[in-house]
């Protein structure tokens, strides 16, 4: 019996209409002959509100406390679905992470699962219940409630789709597809039909919040295929047009350039003329790694003369007062000055077909200097290009980029000519 994972979003949730329809998708699929494995998150917004409580209490909370308030949500829509589809004459039952157990590590506020003791939930599969999982929460080693960071619920589909051994994961969400880039900021944005795990990957990672960046990890890792899907059309499962996220070898038609990111919030740091002499980064950064700060683009320049250098690189925006402090306090290195901007974006196109074209990075220079937007710093990898730009232009550079390499639904057939 083909055995499915359906998750469906915040939005998907965000009412109980909602809730009542997106069961209706699920009795659907049970009647086609799966075994089904949903998972929710919590109403939208829902969430965020758990949060803002958290930090009226205190700015820095108790991690382990933090998570218990902010997995709430899914409780609640767990249990929602699971009656809504009893109501339908589906037997279903709600899982929260620990009766699973979905076993993380102690990250409280985005923890890695570690392993899944999926035995009951095949149990229950296996004997015609619906097993509604809520997202974003597991279980730490102390046996204390985890979340998987924001986003979190599509990893925990993903990952129960691959400890299920699931023949699809369903993602349900307020858009129909992974578009070229956000169909909010760019309304001519074409959507795509599939898209390498790599390149969603490096979407992710870049800004497309469309799926958790570890749920495309794990969804590539254990092969798991995840299809994007809109949870306000009528049709269900594989009958939709959505976004298939696959294996690079699936997809025949290679896009040179398959879409455009922006991450929003980001900070430069620039230290001054620091002496040029082995281990100095590692000094520089040392300080930054124990306090979890997550440095990202790292720029090097050693001045004319080989005596100093320059040291540039971003943080996010959110880290940069903590940056700051922890440089100026440092006692392991010198430099003439701490510089820093945190006002800026990071704009990354990201095609599988540029590990074997030329030119990408020129359409992308070319167009942002026609638009006279100043580029802070470039960083790149085999299949992404990203330049960190004034915030303000960012949205600027986005649709300019877009129209650049011919992404636009307009433009279908002669796209990609960068
Ligand atoms: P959910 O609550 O279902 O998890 P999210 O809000 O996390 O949904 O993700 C869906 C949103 O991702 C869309 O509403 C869209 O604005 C945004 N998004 C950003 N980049 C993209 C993209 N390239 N393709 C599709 N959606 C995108
Ligand atoms: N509810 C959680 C969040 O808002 C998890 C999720 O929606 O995926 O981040
Ligand atoms: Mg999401």
């Amino acid at each position: 019996m083909p055995r499915i994972v359906v998750k469906f979003g915040g939005t998907s949730v965000a009412d109980v209409a909602r809730i009542e329809r997106a069961a209706d998708k699920v009795v659907r699929e049970v009647k086609r002959g799966n075994q089904v494995a949903v998972v929710v998150s919590a109403m939208a917004g829902v969430t965020n509100q758990l949060v803002e409580y958290c930090h009226q209490i205190a700015p820095y909370q108790d991690a382990q406390e933090y998570d218990a308030v902010v997995s709430s949500g899914e409780q609640v829509t767990s249990g929602l679905m699971a009656l809504a589809l009893q109501k339908r004459g589906v037997k279903a039952r709600s899982w929260q992470g620990w009766q699973v157990p979905i076993r993380c590590d102690n990250s409280h506020g985005r923890a890695r699962i570690r392993d899944i003791g999926g035995e009951a939930m095949k149990e229950s599969l296996s004997g015609g219940e619906v097993a509604v999982l809520a997202g974003f929460q597991g279980l730490s080693k102390t046996n204390r409630i985890t979340t998987l960071g924001r986003g979190g619920s599509d990893t925990s589909a993903v990952a129960l789709a691959a400890v299920l051994a699931a023949d699809r994961c369903d993602i349900y969400t307020d858009v129909d597809g992974v578009y070229t880039t956000d169909p909010r900021v760019v309304p001519a944005a074409r959507k795509l039909p599939m898209i390498s795990y790599e390149e969603m990957l490096e979407m992710a990672s870049m800004g497309a919040k469309v799926l958790q960046v570890r749920s495309v990890e794990m969804a590539m890792k254990r092969d798991v295929p995840v299809q994007v899907l809109s949870s306000f059309d009528d049709a269900i499962g594989s009958d939709m047009p959505g976004t298939l996220v696959t294996k690079e070898g699936n997809i025949m038609e290679k896009e040179i350039v398959s879409g455009i990111t922006c991450q929003r919030n980001e900070a430069k740091v620039t230290l001054l003329n620091v002496q040029n002499k082995p281990g100095v980064a590692a000094t520089v950064f040392a300080p930054l790694a124990a306090a979890k700060v997550n440095v990202d683009m790292i720029v090097q320049n050693v001045g004319h003369d080989g005596k100093t250098t320059d040291i540039t690189f971003t943080v996010a925006k959110t880290d940069l007062q903590t940056t700051l402090s922890l440089l100026e306090n440092s006692t392991d290195f010198e430099c003439e000055a701490v510089l820093s901007n945190g006002s800026l974006a990071r704009v990354s196109v990201v095609g599988i077909g540029m590990k074997s074209h030329a030119g990408v990075a020129k359409t992308m220079f070319e167009t942002l200097g026609r638009h006279k937007i100043n580029i802070h710093v470039i960083a790149t990898s085999e299949i992404k290009i990203s330049v960190l730009i004034d915030d303000s232009y960012a949205e600027e550079a986005i649709r300019a980029l877009h129209e650049a390499y011919g992404l636009e639904k307009s433009n279908h057939d002669d796209k990609n000519n960068g």
